[in-house]
């Protein structure tokens, strides 16, 4: 059994307990608003998905934090919510959602062949991502930083990699982390990639890797969970602005997805505080500007 996954199912129990007591719904998350009449311009993506009165969302399900596959195999997290606040203003409830797990390296693929009609991922925004889809957002920023094991003194950040040729550093494929760590590694050898970061949290335990790379947010996960056994260390050194990846083109979507984050920021907050905000030391963020639409 991958013991990740097994500790992570234990840390949604206890996160559940935690959870009910500040006024949440009992499934870890925040309940966010579902509108009743909610009408659109016909022909827009928003009138086929309410009419539709459902949707599907590719998510993460290794993530704790932002998408965690809880016992019940809805996943749960920051961007579980603020999908499902999208989706409530659309008049789509949380139980008319599919939640369609999407590892990093096919979330261009999923929107593009209509899988899914929205993916919130942890997905930074990028010029070569935005070739193939349209991103809305951001809607968090986040940053590239390292987890270690807690007793490694050798690896105190990135820099500390070219001179430690022998540590293993762990990825994750498609993703920016993976290709942004190169510029700081003596060789391309010391990169380990794997489909999902629950994959590298398990070599680091074992000891198969010396170091996990992503942004700061998702390692602060598997560190909360770790009991003790990681840790993260140095400095965040990229900017990971993260935003929902929808179909190519779709303007009208994308600037209803902007506004419905800007007119729910009290959902936003306690989607987060929920959520990954659970977390020893993390900060509320506020909702940053969207980024025009295109
Ligand atoms: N935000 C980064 C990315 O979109 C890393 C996290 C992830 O792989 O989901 O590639």
């Amino acid at each position: 059994m991958r013991f990740t996954r097994f500790k992570a199912a234990a840390a949604v129990m206890a996160l559940a307990g935690s959870l009910a007591a500040c006024g949440s719904d009992d499934d870890g998350g925040s309940d966010p608003e579902v509108v009743e009449d909610a009408e659109f311009e016909a022909g827009t993506t928003m009138a086929e998905l309410s009419e539709q009165g459902s949707m599907t969302v590719g998510t993460k399900f290794d993530q704790p934090g932002f998408g965690l596959q809880g016992l019940d195999d809805a996943p749960e997290g920051f961007d579980v919510e603020v999908a499902k606040i999208i989706a409530g203003a659309m008049g789509i409830s949380e139980d008319n959602i599919t939640w369609e797990e999407t590892p990093s390296d096919i979330r261009e693929q999923v929107i593009e062949d209509g899988t899914v009609d929205m993916v919130v991922a942890t997905y930074t925004i990028n010029e070569e991502r935005a070739q193939r889809i349209t991103f809305a957002g951001p809607y968090y920023n986040a940053g590239q930083m390292l987890m270690v094991l807690s007793d490694n003194d050798a690896i105190n950040g990135p820099d500390d990699l070219a001179a430690n040729p022998d540590a293993k550093v762990c990825s994750v494929t498609g993703s920016t982390p993976s290709e942004q760590i190169k510029e700081y590694l003596a060789s391309d050898d010391q990169l380990v990639l794997f489909d999902v970061y629950d994959k590298c949290a398990d070599a680091l335990s074992n000891g198969q890797v010396d170091v996990v790379t992503t942004d700061n947010v998702i390692l602060a996960g598997f560190v909360s969970e770790s009991d003790g056994e990681f840790k993260l260390v140095g400095e965040q050194f990229t900017e990971e602005p993260y935003g929902i990846g929808i179909e190519k083109g779709d303007v009208a979507f994308c600037e209803f997805i902007n506004q419905t984050l800007q007119d729910n920021q009290d959902a936003y907050v306690e989607a987060w505080e929920s959520t990954a905000g659970q977390v020893e030391g993390a900060e509320t963020p506020e909702l940053p500007e969207p980024a025009p639409c295109s």
